[in-house]
């Protein structure tokens, strides 16, 4: 019989694992004021993994004055249970990140805590839901900080009442936050937009979808004909729960023949996952560029969803160059002629494109694209990569005109944007257990070099003994 230690003695044991590592244990940040009201050391927008697993290391880093906030509902943020439409993560299981280094945070501890060992090692993959119950109860034990249902709407420097620089970060509420430092753990779309194509766009909007919203009614397409855009994973998830509600025939549309390799997988090594963005720019440019381009091949789980179902069709080197209704269907024109569907679903990622993002707009033209500070060879341009921010190695935004906006420094990207500057890093669960705490050493190195005078008179205050001088014992010559 397997044995089950139980989710109450697995967070005894964490609490005690933290503690036994908690060294250096001494508070060091100072509290600041802007306006006469507490600011934040760090504010961190968006609860996701990201957003949480960063506020867990900062608190390790004794940075504990911060706040998370998420525009969605308890319980809503991220994909896993909104639009992920698939059964398992496509990551291997024995991936960790949010634990930063401890066994007993790992998901594959909190698992076995529940159902034993022998079930955690007859799963192939993790369930999407679980990763999520994870994720909840991660946030739930370390006691993070988050406000739910509260959106970032704009960002603009500040000034400390002590003269000190800070970021005043405007919310959906019409309050203000004051933070010395703000991540921007935001997601896939954090800088930029799930895209489609714009003629797709123009189509009613009950006859189309990005496979990135939540409110697809599947039930709707019983019995109809779908047309799917994209060779990812997303595309296929999407291909196979219309499938499954009983849609007529799916067909799933690729611009090439799938190459059926995860390039993230030949790229998960130490070296790889720490270095890469130590690299010189046309490396990163050119490997990042290779393994973005070749988009992530389905999983097998993946492929044989669909494959089970008899009415799903696959066209490939078909991609889609315009769409328009014709009479009740969707006529939608390829180099191999027209198909007409009933509904069409665009599995065809993200964009990055800082301008669209609300909380970004009023600043967006000042923040340094890889466009702006690198030129490619001839044959290797890319307009899809050169709108990628240039990232500081602290995961800063850096200012396209020097000396513009310097303020840019405090504000930290932590969402898929990242990849382009450091391989995988924010919006990856693979990159996460590098990736964190770079970005919060990036965070900490700010805040202990905008304190140094302060450290210095701390330093000059120092009067702690440890022992009192003994002057009967010292000699009186
Ligand atoms: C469909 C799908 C499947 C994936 N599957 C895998 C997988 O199997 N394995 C893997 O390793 N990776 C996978 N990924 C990639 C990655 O792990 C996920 O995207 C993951 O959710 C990234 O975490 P995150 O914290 O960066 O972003 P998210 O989890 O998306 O969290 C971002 C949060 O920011 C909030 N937010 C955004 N803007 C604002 C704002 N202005 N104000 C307040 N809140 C805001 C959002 O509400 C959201 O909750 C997948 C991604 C997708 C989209």
């Amino acid at each position: 019989m397997d044995q089950h230690l139980g989710l109450a003695a697995l967070e005894a044991q964490v609490a005690r694992d933290i503690e036994l590592t908690a060294h250096p244990r001494t508070e060091w940040m100072m509290p600041r004021l802007w306006r006469g009201k507490p600011v934040f050391d760090v504010l961190i927008v968006g609860a996701g993994q990201g957003g949480l697993v960063t506020a867990f290391r900062l608190m390790r880093e004794r940075v504990h004055n911060i706040l998370c906030i998420d525009r969605a509902a308890e319980g809503r943020e991220g994909p896993w249970v909104t639009f992920a439409r698939m059964p398992t993560l496509r990551s291997p299981k024995d991936q960790t990140g949010p634990d930063l280094g401890i066994p007993s945070l790992t998901f594959q501890a909190w698992y076995e805590a529940q159902f034993g060992a022998e079930a955690f090692a007859a799963m192939s993959l993790i369930p999407s839901v679980q990763w999520h119950e994870y994720l909840m109860w991660y946030r739930r034990l370390l006691k993070l900080p988050v406000r739910n249902n509260i959106a970032a709407t704009a960002i603009e420097p500040g000034k400390l009442d002590d003269g000190g620089s800070c970021l005043l970060v405007t919310l959906s509420s019409g309050e203000v936050l004051a933070a010395r430092k703000l991540v921007l753990a935001t997601g896939q779309d954090g800088t930029g937009e799930w895209w489609m194509p714009d003629f797709v766009r123009a189509l009613p909007k009950d006859r189309r979808a990005h496979t990135c919203e939540v409110a697809i009614d599947f039930e709707r397409l019983r019995g109809r004909t779908v047309a799917v855009l994209g060779a990812g994973a997303s595309a296929m998830d999407n291909a196979a729960v219309a499938l499954e509600h009983g849609a007529k025939e799916v067909h799933q549309f690729c611009r090439r023949v799938p190459t059926m390799i995860q390039q993230y997988r030949w790229l998960t090594f130490a070296g790889f996952l720490r270095h890469m963005g130590d690299a010189p720019d046309l490396w990163r440019w050119r490997i990042m560029g290779h393994i973005m381009r070749a988009r992530e091949g389905f999983p097998e789980d993946t492929y044989k969803r669909v494959l089970a179902f008899p009415n799903f069709v696959m066209h490939v080197e078909r991609p889609w160059t315009d769409a328009r209704m014709e009479g009740d269907r969707i006529r939608l024109e390829t180099p191999k002629g027209p198909f007409f569907a009933d509904y069409a679903i665009c599995g065809t990622g993200m964009r990055q494109n800082v301008h669209l993002r609300p909380e970004l707009r009023s600043f967006a033209d000042k923040i340094a694209l890889w466009g702006d500070r690198f030129t490619p060879p001839s044959g290797e341009d890319d307009p899809l990569l050169a709108a990628f921010p240039y990232l500081g190695p602290d995961f800063a935004f850096l200012e396209k005109r020097p000396g513009e906006a310097p303020w840019l420094g405090d504000i930290h990207l932590f969402g898929i944007g990242t990849t382009l500057s450091f391989g995988p890093s924010g919006s990856s669960i693979n990159g996460m257990s590098i990736s964190v705490p770079r970005l919060v050493a990036g965070l900490t190195r700010g805040l202990f070099m905008g304190d140094l005078p302060r450290h210095w008179e701390s330093l000059m205050n120092y009067k702690s003994r440890q022992a009192d001088f003994d002057w009967t014992r010292v000699a009186a010559d």
